[in-house]
């Protein structure tokens, strides 16, 4: 289907990917490449998203017409549940800067991501977008899902008094490229990557997986996803956030079988229930954003077997060449 005309241009303007060398920032420039606008990239040594007076000045002197708002402490259930001051505080104020010196700026158009995690842990399945605070948050990321809540009011607020397009889209756990494999701190497919293939290199013969394998989860390939951000930059703006997902799910169990084939690990899972499961199911609706005619369009196992390259090829080869 051709592309509709769009809303918001982005032809000719400036654009500052705030959080470009995160997993959805370096996403999303890569995918403005492809668009006839100038991306704009803060150099992190420099600024410190988390200081106001840092951005303001940014901002200020390089002159962005629009911004996507990437930048967030992000991090898989274990992170979120044993840092929550950082996931509160740092996403707090960086979202908070960001959209403050824009106002004051006047950059014409803001896109502020979010997360699935904003909604109730237990909302109605498929999630749509007015179930937002309608009942208790999941716990082991409340601290997150509240900042991420506090910067779609604000979105909100800065265009009900001052009139901004601000904008916000939710994307639903997001995978691929540039994704954080430790461990520990990772969400579930990068950190079950690292498992799973240290398993089949050392011959082990199985993996532990966290929780029951009972949890759905929907997942989205972070290049659809920066493909859906942009195209909402381009052609949404309204007060209520987008979801942006698949609309599809699967548990945790088959995706970890899943992640054994495209990986080639022959050994077994082994499910710790004594780990977290967090919320029991999490898939959103995505009509809103299939009306405005874009839908994704990696499958789970095509995606998977990208990451899977790119782990190997890149980040794999890369701490060799620190070590
Ligand atoms: P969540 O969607 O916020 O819960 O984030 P995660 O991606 O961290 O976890 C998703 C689900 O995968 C949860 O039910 C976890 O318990 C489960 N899971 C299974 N194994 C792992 C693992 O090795 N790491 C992580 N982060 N999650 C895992």
């Amino acid at each position: 289907m051709p592309e509709a005309k769009p809303l918001y241009p982005i032809a000719g303007k400036r654009v500052w990917v705030a959080g470009h060398r995160g997993l959805v920032g370096s996403a999303v420039v890569r995918r403005l490449q492809y668009e006839d606008c100038e991306i704009l990239i803060a150099p992190r040594q420099q600024i410190d998203l988390r200081q106001s007076d840092q951005v303001s000045n940014w901002i200020r002197d390089a002159r962005p017409q629009a911004v996507v708002v990437a930048a967030a402490r992000v991090g898989g259930i274990h992170a979120n549940d044993t840092r929550p001051a950082e996931f509160l505080y740092d996403n707090l104020m960086i979202e908070a800067n960001i959209i403050e010196a824009a106002r004051q700026s006047r950059v014409e158009k803001l896109i502020f991501l979010g997360s699935s995690c904003i909604y109730p842990r237990l909302a109605p399945q498929p999630i749509p977008e007015s179930a937002l605070l309608t009942g208790p948050l999941e716990p082991t990321n409340e601290w997150y899902a509240i900042a991420k809540i506090a910067g779609i009011k604000l979105c909100q607020a800065y265009r009900k008094q001052y009139g901004c397009d601000y904008i916000s889209a939710m994307p639903t756990n997001l995978y691929g490229p540039g994704d954080n494999f430790d461990v520990m701190q990772g969400h579930v497919i990068p950190a079950l990557m690292s498992k799973i293939h240290r398993a089949k290199e050392s011959g082990a013969e199985t993996v532990e997986v966290w929780g029951s394998g009972r949890a759905l989860r929907e997942f989205l390939y972070v290049d659809d996803a920066a493909d859906g951000i942009v195209h909402i930059l381009k052609h949404y703006s309204d007060a209520e956030h987008v979801n942006l997902g698949t609309g599809d799910e699967i548990t945790i169990r088959d995706l970890a079988k899943l992640m054994t084939e495209v990986i080639g690990f022959k050994g077994k899972l082994v499910f710790d229930t004594s780990k977290p499961d967090g919320t029991p199911r999490k898939v959103m609706e995505v009509e809103r954003l299939r009306s405005m005619g874009w839908q994704a369009g990696t499958s789970l196992r095509t995606g998977l077997e990208q990451t899977y390259r790119w782990y190997v090829n890149h980040h794999l080869a890369e701490q060799r060449a620190i070590a």
